[in-house]
């Protein structure tokens, strides 16, 4: 039985008064949610302060980026795994879409950070999916495959035990229009199919698979009922303590 993860990412929001303040109020709402692991991304700023105040509590803490190695040295900017871990993170989520669009995050660099992430020893949430060209062009599933190919490229095993993959279709994400849970189970078989394929299906019935893009309290429930969506990968609704706990609560 794979255990579900429904993982919020706050994105470029939120000062880290409100980042704490949002921590609080959701630790309550969610304290019985045994059937699930939470896991919240807040930015930067806010992981050491909000990961203080969740300790103990069954909430874990996930940096949205991190470095392409997680040796220390002369690199201005950026931040190594070992550096979240230092600060209470358990996750990091690696290649984002947005971060694919804007910030030149490539399959290359997503397999470097995945590498660094396990390095740490700590878990990585690693993001697949198409655009909208791409789906309407009938490349969706070879895209996925392609990303998922290149970005876990060389991770063996027992590195994949660390690993929790998000399938997160482009144009769903931020625009309101979710995939219908058809087209999620579709991906997620095919996603589960493809680890099968590379190595073999012990890993394969292991791995979570969340899916991401536009995921609501009222539409959580039957995207979960689909055999292959172990959780949810969740940004704007995942900002309001009551929005996302109804989320994790769903069932
Ligand atoms: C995301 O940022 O990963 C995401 C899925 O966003 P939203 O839920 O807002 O579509």
């Amino acid at each position: 039985m794979r255990k579900p993860v429904i993982a919020g990412n706050w994105k470029m929001f939120k000062s880290l008064r409100e980042a704490v303040d949002t921590a609080l109020d959701l630790k309550p709402l969610v304290a019985n949610a045994n059937h699930c692991e939470v896991v919240i991304a807040p930015v930067f700023t806010a992981l050491k302060m909000v990961a203080d105040r969740l300790e103990g509590s069954n909430i874990r803490v996930a940096a949205q980026n991190c470095a392409i190695q997680n040796e220390e040295g002369a690199h201005t900017g950026e931040i190594t795994p070992s550096m979240l871990k230092d600060v209470g993170c358990s996750h990091v989520i690696v290649g984002h879409s947005e971060r694919r669009a804007f910030y030149g995050e490539t399959d290359a660099s997503v397999n470097l950070k995945t590498k660094a992430v396990l390095a740490a020893g700590l878990v990585a949430i690693v993001c697949v999916g198409e655009t909208l060209d791409e789906r309407e062009a009938g490349n969706a599933e070879n895209i996925v495959k392609s990303e998922l190919s290149l970005g876990l490229d060389g991770l063996t095993v027992a590195d994949m035990d660390r690993i929790i993959l998000a399938y997160e279709p482009v144009w769903a994400i931020g625009t309101g229009k979710t995939a219908t849970p058809e087209q999620a189970q579709d991906m997620h078989g095919l996603i589960r199919q493809t680890v099968a394929g590379t190595r073999g299906n012990d890993v394969a019935e292991r791995v979570r698979i969340l899916y991401g893009g536009s995921v609501k309290p009222d539409n959580i429930a039957t995207l979960m009922s689909q055999p292959d969506v172990d959780g949810a990968l969740v940004g704007g609704a995942s900002l309001d303590a009551t929005s996302f706990a109804e989320i994790v609560n769903y069932r």
